[in-house]
């Protein structure tokens, strides 16, 4: 059969990668469509739910977003980490209108189909480690942090979790509770779970360059004496924070936080879901110190924007819950797992793993010659393409939020889309598509100097 595509408004471009690579402004940011859509959201969508860069997207696709005003804005953000392929990529295009056109949901738990096992057979070869795995699919990252712990408290008859200073792993109850920042994850969101504890996290600006060794030793007796390892069924940890300022922890802060957990049968879960698939230069973050996790969480980048999450871990831990304790109703659903499928080709196919890292060099190139002549950078850092830079008040040394949130705004108003990050809100990330062209990158980056040096100018 052919597959027709659905009526589109006249002159709206269809999305994937042969959408224009341009930025182009034909109005200001937001321009007057999108300007009145936000009049109507305002109306009709809680007021809890916040927007970034108030542009309306009609299509998108390689490095670029076109909105509904005509606009042609450079994807710094790929939709927060999801888009590692690009946005409707023709693989992931190809599958799910092929799916779409077979069935589209009869859940897993009820009546099963192949490509749920085919995910989990990529996720178990993919991830970290040659043992035996096992995986579980769901929604959302959240959800499967919830599931890892549930799991990991089933395995080891233990309650008590520990999560770090900065972490960011969703905003259920049980991940709100995980997560470090108050405002605005958790504000006013409260009870929380029990039997969460926070140790101190390795963050080598803010702790005085401490050795990885020394921050995990640090961590672990914390945990030993607030906690106790009898009580710990697992440790959760992202290898490189993402909410909480793209943080590299110092060399050795995972390793020697593994080991620790191997010896007191603690269960050790990463939490890839922003890091994970090629994004960092590696498939996975853990690959960077030969990390192997016992569990590992993944979502973002796995199924090309189709919601899809991933539990991958140790057979014996993965295979402890009863049969019918794990599941749901949309979990690894048949579009979602056909996306999944079609995305982790292209990764594979098209050496995506390689582009990250050359997106990685050019980005961390472009940063530190500015940050070489610009105190206010006081750190660029972060891995392949997911690459920040954190902002201070070079008189006091103090986070500069306020800067941040001009130059981030500035460069919106440009046609670079640009998320910030950081506990202290200070930090710039840079999150592209790896389907975006070299010189559309460079734009971007141009855009965002030109945007710091005209702050300067004006202060
Ligand atoms: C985004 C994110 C989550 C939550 O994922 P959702 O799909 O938004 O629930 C959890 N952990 C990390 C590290 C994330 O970046």
């Amino acid at each position: 059969m052919t597959l027709v595509a659905p009526a589109r408004p006249t002159g709206t471009p269809l999305g994937g990668p042969s959408l224009a690579q341009e930025r182009k402004l034909v109005t200001s940011i937001p321009g007057p469509k999108s300007k009145a859509l936000s009049e109507r959201k305002a109306r009709a969508v809680s007021a809890g739910v916040g927007i970034a860069l108030p542009v309306y997207v009609a299509a998108a696709g390689g490095g670029v977003l076109v909105d509904i005003d005509g606009n042609s804005l450079i994807d710094l953000g790929s939709g927060i980490a999801v888009t590692g392929v690009g946005n409707s990529a023709p693989r992931v295009v190809e599958a799910v209108a092929a799916q779409l056109a077979q069935f589209t949901h009869t859940c897993f738990t009820v009546a099963p189909y192949d490509s749920y096992i085919e995910v989990a057979e990529a996720l178990n070869r993919l991830t970290p480690g040659d043992h035996e795995k096992r995986s579980v699919l769901f929604n959302s990252g959240a959800e499967a942090v919830e599931n890892a712990v549930k799991i990991a408290r089933h395995f080891t008859g233990k309650q008590a979790i520990v999560a770090f200073d900065h972490a960011y792993h969703g905003r259920t109850n049980l991940t709100m509770g995980l997560t470090a920042k108050n405002q605005p994850y958790k504000s006013g969101f409260g009870p929380f779970a029990p039997e969460v504890y926070r140790a101190p996290m390795s963050y080598p600006l803010r702790d005085g360059g401490l050795d990885g060794v020394v921050a995990a030793n640090r961590a672990i007796s914390q945990i030993e004496k607030q906690v106790g390892a009898s009580n710990l069924a697992a440790i959760i940890i992202e290898p490189i924070q993402g909410e909480g300022g793209f943080i590299v922890p110092a060399p050795g802060f995972l390793a020697t936080l593994l080991a620790w957990c191997r010896a007191n049968e603690v269960v050790f879960i990463a939490d890839e879901i922003q890091t994970g698939f090629a994004r960092t230069g590696h498939m996975f973050a853990c690959e960077f110190e030969g990390i192997v996790p016992d569990m590992i969480c993944t979502a973002k980048g796995i199924a090309g924007g189709l919601p899809l999450s991933a539990v991958t871990g140790r057979a014996d831990i993965m295979d402890s819950p009863q049969a019918g304790g794990l599941g749901g109703t949309y979990g690894g659903n048949p579009l979602a797992c056909a996306a999944a499928l079609a995305t982790i080709d292209t990764y594979e196919t098209d050496n995506l793993v390689e582009r990250a890292a050359t997106l990685g060099q050019i980005m961390g190139d472009r940063l530190t010659a500015l940050a070489a002549v610009d105190s206010r950078i006081i750190e660029v850092r972060g891995r392949g393409a997911m690459t920040a830079i954190e902002i201070v008040d070079p008189a006091t040394g103090e986070p500069d939020a306020g800067l941040t949130n001009r130059v981030i705004a500035a460069c919106h108003a440009q046609g670079v889309i640009l998320l910030g990050c950081g506990t202290y809100g200070n930090v710039i990330r840079l999150l592209p598509p790896l389907s975006i062209p070299d010189d559309l990158l460079l734009e971007g980056l141009q855009v965002l100097a030109d945007a710091l040096a005209a702050d300067s100018a004006a202060a």
